[in-house]
């Protein structure tokens, strides 16, 4: 069987992303259940988990910075960089997650792949084929 897909003839990764179509809802909702189940006095949170993503961006940046400075390589940093744009992803997900649950509770039917989709035609029609301006 030849696995193509006339949208993204490379698949792979395009190919999950277009079969997923709640696949940012879905790890939302992953990364919430098990903050509940690991800190469950803090899955709701929503302060602290914007101070943890936001450390995680610092310890990412961190890393970028001593390859900036010349003091490290990238092949030096490489694998501690992906580790920790994994935890910036498990936060960023659980801050969805939280903000998913509030959005439930008031009826709200939107899907995070969708604002995705529509913020990334807002940018393609801005930057992309569209106009140049960066206003
Ligand atoms: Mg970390």
């Amino acid at each position: 069987m030849e696995d193509t897909d006339d949208r993204n003839p490379d698949v792979g990764v395009h190919a999950l992303i277009f079969e997923t179509p709640n696949l940012l809802g879905e790890r939302a909702a992953q990364a919430y259940t098990d903050s509940a189940r690991w800190f469950p006095d803090m899955a709701d949170d929503i302060p602290l988990t914007a101070l943890c993503l936001a450390g995680e961006v610092g310890e990412a940046a961190n890393l970028i910075k001593k390859v900036a400075r010349g003091t490290h390589t990238w092949e030096e940093v490489f694998h501690l960089l992906t580790s920790e744009i994994v935890d910036v992803q498990t936060y960023l997900f659980q801050l969805m997650g939280q903000l998913s649950r509030m959005a439930e509770a008031e009826g709200s039917k939107w899907t995070w792949d969708e604002l995705y989709d529509l913020k990334r035609a807002y940018n393609e029609e801005r930057f992309g084929r569209g106009s140049q301006s960066a206003d």
